[in-house]
């Protein structure tokens, strides 16, 4: 058994005096999508916001054997870790390609970063069409598309996904749908943060369900499928 890349134990977060996260532990290994599933305000962000090195934490989150509590949130994304928040953080006034690149400023592996930008325009031609477009005139599900992009552009390890799916139509939640199970059957690791629980069984092969801070639910996607409270409480919402 090779080890988890991702390995979390014992993850506490404190908002002052708001106990966000509650002793949180899961790992997640190299190539699967894993979910995590939840309410507003469960804490999904929070957990990927500590593992981002973006909020101070207790407890442990190692990232292919290195304590991320020891390295800057650049490091981390050096490590091969990247994040693609909910707010999405693209720049506005940078065109789609601009937005690209600016994902690959860190690299200097000129051949590889070309052969990205065509992967890229390759999965999402909604991007490719709108090469010199501004991003902040971009619909939402554009957008989310550049996110992802622009991520990719870091030549992750692993892709860390806060609601990707978060106010876009069904046709544009397809076409992230059909890149996810690409870049998956690539290699690529990727934690999925959902409030649409559809979207993330789909895709996940294991899962996490959070309320409140704390897990209350761990297993893979058929055991969340064969789940009474799971199917009543949160499928077949979205
Ligand atoms: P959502 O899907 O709405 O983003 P979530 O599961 O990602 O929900 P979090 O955003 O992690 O949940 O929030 C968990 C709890 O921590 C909530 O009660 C929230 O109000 C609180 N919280 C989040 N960020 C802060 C902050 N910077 N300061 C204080 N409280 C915060």
């Amino acid at each position: 058994m090779t080890d988890p890349l991702l390995e979390i134990e014992d993850l506490n977060v404190y908002y002052g005096k708001s106990h966000a996260l509650k002793g949180v532990s899961l790992s997640i290994d190299e190539g699967e999508i894993y979910g995590v599933i939840g309410p507003n305000g469960a804490g999904k962000t929070t957990m990927l916001n500590a593992i981002a090195g973006f909020v101070d934490y207790d407890g442990s989150i190692r990232y292919d054997g290195t304590d991320l509590a020891t390295v800057s949130p650049q490091e981390i994304v050096r490590e091969g870790l990247i994040y693609c928040t909910e707010d999405r953080d693209l720049f506005p006034y940078f065109s789609v390609h601009e937005n690209l690149l600016m994902g690959a400023q860190f690299r200097n592996d000129r051949d590889a970063v070309q052969a990205d930008l065509d992967m890229v325009y390759d999965l999402f031609p909604r991007l490719d069409e709108r090469r010199e477009q501004e991003a902040e005139t971009m619909s939402g599900g554009e957008q989310q598309m550049l996110a992802v992009g622009r991520a990719l552009m870091s030549d992750p390890d692993m892709l860390m996904l806060d609601e990707p799916t978060l106010g876009l139509a069904p046709v544009i939640i397809q076409d992230i749908s059909d890149a996810l199970e690409r870049l998956s059957d690539q290699g690529l690791t990727i934690l999925l943060a959902e409030q649409n629980s559809t979207f993330a069984l789909r895709h996940a092969e294991r899962l996490s369900l959070i309320e409140t801070g704390e897990i209350e639910l761990a297993g893979t996607s058929e055991e969340f499928h064969g789940n009474e409270y799971v199917r009543e409480a949160y499928v077949g919402v979205h």
